[in-house]
């Protein structure tokens, strides 16, 4: 019976059905009927204030063939990147960052090829290093983004070179890309633990050889959202380039800090699919995306329908497996066990749901889990879906079963059915018209 259903949640989370607690099904259609309509629901903030604090011109900068790849454990193949940057170009990203083309032949071929094939714009990586510069030009990259540490710890313990230094080779890398015809990006790494006067000094240097962008990365995630706010003004305060940021999820902070970064002015943000990237990753990209459209009312522009697939085969290609609460994207994202919420949701998903973002808004299920905390309405709705018609005691007796017995673990579809026959609730008799799904069950 159960089939057509897990066949479905193994095409969008291959690798988690073990993970799961509890039974795990696409909503019964009888929900999707109350629901009535699928449409961005207007929210009522209540006691949040409302407001445009972010331009609709917001863009999003994916870097998940960069920093993304650079997760501990995590290599791409070339077909992987091909295919995710392919996603990323048809669901509408503003800017790929391919990879790091100095870093290796293949690299390099991987980045070229991405760069020919997709229509979204095109970033390659590059340290103030001549032969980086050149390797991403030869690459045909629409922007090179080259970096530079610009903290006393890295430039002492990491780069060693002096500040003197670092200005003139970020200033050389800016004036080469430039006088290629090629878009600059230049980040001063480490911004966020920088001297402030010395990142003045460097943002102003690269200014004046008209860099395109200027990049303001957290790069180990030590900001907070007022205190990037406030560094994000400053530098934009002393600069005519654009400005973009980078935020890493060392405490959680990163698509905050991410958003706090648009408040700011910011006109791009960095992310990444599932938030993977160095250490506790970067901002993630459904988060920032599904906050700017759900949360600020920005139209990005992307194809957010297309999240949840993007999610899984970055899931899958980086073997880093994206946790069952993680925001937007994770197993429990739209998933409702407890009685009280799941009752609220077969009559209003916006109940206990955020309202601005929906499941169909990222291509996810909204699914009724039956566990411990399962009531019985949730239990009515999985009977009746799983074709019984059960009268109020039987539901009542089935709650109580199901509850019991996840008291020693899961409930699948197929423990339902044998305590609903246990408890001989009878079949719906009047041939109800079988979801297109359901067809080919058995
Ligand atoms: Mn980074």
């Amino acid at each position: 019976m159960s089939t057509s259903v897990s066949r479905c949640e193994e095409d969008l989370h291959p690798s988690k059905e073990l993970n799961r607690r509890g039974c795990v099904v696409q909503l019964p259609c009888s929900i999707r009927r109350i629901r009535r309509r699928s449409r961005r629901i207007e929210f009522f903030r209540g006691t949040l204030t409302s407001g445009s604090e972010i331009d609709d011109d917001a863009r999003i900068f994916d870097t998940t063939l960069r920093d993304g790849e650079q997760s501990p454990g995590t290599s791409f193949s070339h077909t992987e990147k091909r295919r995710i940057a392919a996603t990323l170009d048809a669901m509408g990203i503003d800017v790929i960052e391919a990879g790091f083309p100095a870093v290796s032949e293949a690299e390099f071929e991987a980045v070229s090829e991405i760069a020919d094939s997709v229509e979204t714009e095109v970033c390659g990586l590059a340290r103030v290093v001549e032969g980086d510069v050149e390797a991403a030009l030869d690459a045909g990259v629409d922007t090179v983004h080259v970096f530079c540490s610009t903290s006393e710890v890295q430039l002492d313990d990491s780069m060693h070179a002096t500040r003197e230094e670092a200005v003139e080779r970020s200033v050389a890398a800016v004036e080469r890309v430039r006088e290629a015809g090629v878009d600059v990006m230049f980040s001063p790494m480490d911004a966020t633990r920088t001297d402030e006067s010395f990142l003045i000094e460097v943002v102003e240097a690269v200014d004046e050889v008209g860099v395109d962008w200027v990049n303001v990365p957290d790069t180990c995630g030590v900001a907070t959202p007022a205190r990037f706010h406030s560094l994000v003004e400053t530098v934009a305060a002393h600069t005519d380039a654009r400005v973009d940021v980078h935020a890493h999820d060392d405490f959680g902070m990163g698509t905050a800090n991410a958003l706090a970064g648009f408040e700011a002015g910011a006109d791009q943000a960095q992310v990444s699919v599932n938030g993977i990237g160095e250490r506790a990753g970067n901002a993630a990209l459904e988060e920032v995306v599904m906050a700017l459209e759900g949360v600020y009312g920005v139209d990005t522009g992307i194809d957010t329908r297309r999240i949840a697939d993007l999610s899984a085969r970055v899931e899958q290609a980086s073997e880093v497996t994206v946790p069952a609460n993680k925001p937007v994207v994770g197993e429990n994202a739209f998933s409702h066990e407890s009685g009280i919420h799941a009752a609220g949701v077969i009559e209003n998903t916006d109940t206990f749901e955020p309202g601005v973002v929906t499941p169909e808004m990222v291509g996810a299920d909204r699914k009724l889990v039956l566990g411990k905390h399962a009531g019985r309405h949730a239990v009515r709705e999985r009977l009746e879906e799983s074709g019984f018609a059960p009268t109020d005691d039987q539901v009542t007796e089935v709650t109580r079963r199901v509850k019991e017995r996840a008291e020693s673990g899961r409930v699948t579809e197929t423990d339902l059915v044998e305590i609903a026959e246990a408890v001989t609730v009878p079949r719906q008799t009047e041939s109800r018209e079988p979801e297109p799904q359901r067809v080919h069950d058995e």
